[in-house]
């Protein structure tokens, strides 16, 4: 597939900004080129616009090149610079997955672009026939969630190639969770087909949310456009450097992510006793969604105990359910503690 005939016009001429960072790359100099102030000397100095030691050690860790990697503010930089790279306001559609991550949606309707949402199975799995049926000539981002939010579930790799080749557009596969996920990842597959992009984020696996820095991974070509459309400096210093310590603790976040399944399943064990719990999906990710009888009930039940879950009753295909993620093994026995009162007093 020419990615570039996929490009929008304007962003396959554009000229980037380039900044003095893009210029004159050398760590060692005096710097006299970019309007610093020279006194403030921990954050004074603008951050490299390409992330390139970041880049690195991540590539190291991904088993991928550098130039594979784009890296923004939280994966919703990613979601937005993909629609602003291939869809024409006004003009073209994108279509996803009904229900899942809201992002994808919102960031339609700011670009004013077309969504168009296809539902899952009852089995919250891909339906390939109606994906291909929403499909047309103006289609040109499709995004997948997997393990999906908030269903939970990840979607079956099979039929996600199935898609990749037969969908003359960009599939964009959001693994925010993949880390928490029975499944394995599709980030090989970005040799195979130069349609797909991967979404990972530090935000959940990783615990850092806070600094606000996500990931999107594909072949050169695409990150090129990425890089050429993205705010010259869209990532901090600081987030840079929190990022690389974290980079050396991955033990740490391998602990951290074998203490959350391990308490998810517990979770789900000991929910599943209750009878005002009438279904438990099974999770690849950090949260379980659960179908209760009067959902509200207990969502205000439990915010009156200082709990507070995400309430999905009201969203396709998960009436009833309310979504929680796992928490600290303290946490989740608060929680548990306060379902036997409420079991109690139904
Ligand atoms: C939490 C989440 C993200 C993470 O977004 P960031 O902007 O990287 O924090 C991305 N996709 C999905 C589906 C999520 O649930």
């Amino acid at each position: 597939m020419d990615i570039n005939k996929l490009v929008r016009e304007n962003i396959r001429n554009l000229k980037p900004y380039s900044s003095a960072r893009d210029e004159y790359k050398d760590k060692e100099g005096v710097f006299l080129d970019a309007n610093e102030n020279p006194f403030n000397t921990s954050y004074n100095r603008y951050p490299d616009p390409l992330q390139v030691d970041l880049k690195k050690r991540i590539a190291g860790i991904k088993h991928i090149e550098v130039e594979n990697i784009f890296l923004g503010n939280g994966s919703d930089e990613a979601i937005d610079l993909l629609i602003r790279i291939f869809c024409r306001p006004g003009l073209d559609n994108i279509l996803s997955i009904d229900p899942s991550y809201g992002m994808y949606e919102v960031c339609a309707s700011i670009n004013d672009i077309e969504f168009r949402k296809v539902t899952l199975t009852q089995e919250y799995q891909l339906d390939l026939n109606q994906i291909m049926n929403a499909i047309d000539d103006q289609s040109k981002i499709l995004f997948l969630c997997s393990p999906n939010n908030p269903t939970a579930n990840s979607l079956n790799n099979n039929v996600i190639k199935i898609v990749l080749e037969k969908f003359k557009g960009i599939v964009v596969v959001d693994e925010a969770y993949i880390d928490f996920s029975g499944q394995a990842s599709l980030l090989p597959l970005i040799t195979e087909f130069n349609n797909l992009v991967i979404l990972q984020t530090f935000s959940k696996a990783w615990g850092l949310a806070g600094i606000r820095l996500g990931m999107a991974l594909s072949n050169r070509d695409i990150i090129n456009y990425m890089n050429k459309v993205k705010y010259p400096y869209n990532v901090n210093v600081i987030t840079q450097q929190k990022a690389l310590e974290y980079l050396n603790e991955a033990d740490k976040i391998e602990e951290w992510v074998s203490l959350v399944k391990n308490e998810r399943e517990k979770l789900s064990k000991k929910l599943e006793k209750f009878d005002f719990v009438k279904q438990i999906f099974p999770s690849d990710a950090n949260f379980l969604l659960v179908k209760v009888d009067d959902p509200l009930k207990l969502y205000n039940y439990l915010l009156g105990e200082k709990i507070i879950v995400r309430d999905r009753s009201k969203v396709h295909l998960c009436q009833g359910a309310l979504r929680v993620t796992v928490g600290t093994p303290g946490e989740n026995d608060l929680l548990m503690e306060a379902l036997g009162k409420y079991n109690g007093e139904i």
